[in-house]
C-alpha cells in the first residue's frame, strides 16, 4: 500500500522537487522528503500538525488575566443575575417551540441554567433557549448592565488588538488573499480593536455596532466609518468580507439575519464567523457552569455540524473551520470559584492540553469562514 502511494503522490513530488525551489514549494510537499516516504505520504493526507513538537510551534497561548477578572466565574454570575431581574422586571421571557435554524420540534434536553432549559436540535445539531427574553432590549439597554462591561479601557483594547486582532487578519489574509482593494464590514464591532487592525491592510474596512458608548470608544479610536444601523439600513453595501465575532450566538433567528448578511455581502464574498462551540471540551467538563451557557444573551449555541447546516441552507462553501478556545483555563477558573483546589496537572500543561483539544476540534470557541458563490 505504502508503494502505491509512494508512487501516485511522490512521484509528482519528485519532479516538482527538481523544477522549483525549495523554499518556494508549499509546505505539504516540502514535508515529504526524507527517508520516511511512507509515513510522509500519509501525513500527505491532512494538514494537522505531526507531532505534539509541530503542534506546539503553531500553538499561539492567551493570558486571561488581560481578559477575565480574576473571579471570573463569579463576576459572570453576578451579572446574569442583573440580567435576569431586568427581563423579569421587564417584559419576561417567551417560549421557542421549534429550531430557529432548521425549523424541526425534535429536540432534547441539554442542560438547565437560571431555570431555564437549553435544548438541543435533534436534526441541525444547534443547542437554543426553550425560553428566550421576550425583549431583548431588556438586556442590552440595561443601564446596571452596561456598567458591567469592561470592553472599553485600553488595556483590554490594546491586548485584544495585538492577540486577536492581527490573528484574525492573518486568517482572512490566508484564505482571501489580498486585503488591498476588498470591502470589509466587521458586524457587532464593540470596542473597534479588529476592525483597527484590519485597516492596515484593508482600508476600505467598516464597522456596525449598536451601543453607543462603544461606538463612541471605537470611532474615537479608529476614525473609521462604524454605523448605528441594522444591517438592512447600512449607508454602506456590496462588501466582499464579512466579519462576525461573537454575534450570532445572540441573534434568536438566524435565517433572516444571514439573508441579510448575504444581501451586502457581494458574490464570492467571505463570511469569517467565531462563536462559542457548545459541544466542546469545556462545555463537557463545566456543564452549565461554563461562560457560554448564559441563556439571558446567548439564546442560541452552535457546533460544527450546526454550523455546516448554516453554511449548506445558504449555498456557502466552507472554506476553513478550527476550534481555539479556552476550555482549559476555563476548568481552572470553575476550581477557584467552587474554592476547590486548582488540578496540579491542568496548571503544568495548560497549553499542551489546550493545543491538543483545539487540535481535535473540540474546542470551546469555533471559527468559520464561508464563502458565497460566485454567481
Ligand atoms: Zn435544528
Amino acid at each position: 500500500m505504502a508503494s502505491i502511494v509512494d508512487l501516485g503522490v511522490m512521484g509528482q513530488t519528485a519532479v516538482a522537487r527538481n523544477d522549483v525551489d525549495p523554499a518556494a514549494t508549499p509546505a505539504r510537499a516540502r514535508r515529504a522528503t526524507g527517508p520516511i516516504r511512507a509515513l510522509d505520504a500519509n501525513a500527505l493526507a491532512s494538514d494537522r500538525p505531526e507531532s505534539l513538537s509541530a503542534l506546539m510551534a503553531t500553538h499561539r497561548s492567551v493570558d486571561v488575566s488581560k481578559m477575565r477578572a480574576a473571579a471570573f466565574l463569579d463576576v459572570q454570575d453576578q451579572i446574569e443575575k442583573v440580567k435576569l431581574a431586568a427581563i423579569e422586571a421587564g417584559s419576561g421571557w417567551k417560549s421557542v417551540d421549534a429550531c430557529p435554524l432548521c425549523g424541526s420540534r425534535s429536540r432534547h434536553p441539554e442542560l438547565v441554567k437560571h431555570g431555564i432549559t437549553l435544548v438541543g436540535c435533534d436534526q441541525c445539531d444547534l443547542r437554543y433557549g426553550a425560553q428566550i427574553p421576550a425583549v431583548l432590549d431588556d438586556v442590552y439597554k440595561n443601564p446596571a448592565y452596561a456598567s458591567y462591561s469592561k470592553e472599553d479601557n485600553d488595556e483590554h483594547y490594546n491586548y485584544r488588538r495585538e492577540r486577536f486582532g492581527r490573528e484574525r487578519v492573518q486568517i482572512l489574509e490566508r484564505h482571501c488573499g489580498s486585503l488591498a482593494d476588498k470591502r470589509l464590514v466587521d458586524v457587532g464591532c464593540g470596542n473597534g480593536y479588529f476592525i483597527s487592525v484590519a485597516r492596515e491592510s484593508c482600508p476600505q474596512t467598516f464597522g456596525t455596532e449598536f451601543s453607543d458608548r462603544m461606538r463612541k470608544f471605537a470611532t474615537a479610536k479608529t476614525g473609521l466609518p462604524i454605523f448605528s444601523e441594522g444591517l438592512d439600513q447600512l449607508p454602506e453595501t456590496g462588501f466582499d468580507i464579512v466579519t462576525l465575532f461573537d454575534v450570532i450566538e445572540h441573534i434568536p433567528d438566524p435565517n433572516p439575519f444571514m439573508a441579510a448578511i448575504d444581501r451586502i455581502l457581494n458574490p464570492g464574498g467571505y463570511v469569517l464567523i467565531y462563536t462559542p462551540n457548545f459541544d466542546s471540551f469545556g462545555v463537557r467538563v463545566m456543564g452549565a457552569r461554563h461562560s457560554v451557557v448564559d441563556p439571558t444573551e446567548h439564546v442560541l449555541l452552535y457546533t460544527m455540524p450546526s454550523l455546516r447546516f448554516l453554511a449548506a441552507r445558504f449555498g456557502y462553501q466552507i472554506v476553513y473551520r478550527e476550534t481555539a478556545g479556552l476550555d482549559v483555563q476555563s476548568i481552572i477558573s470553575m476550581h477557584d470559584s467552587t474554592g476547590t483546589p486548582r488540578p496540579e496537572f491542568l496548571t503544568s500543561w495548560t497549553n499542551e492540553i489546550q493545543a491538543m483539544v483545539n487540535a481535535s476540534s473540540c474546542g470551546d470557541y469555533a471559527r468559520i469562514l464561508l464563502r458565497k458563490p460566485a454567481i
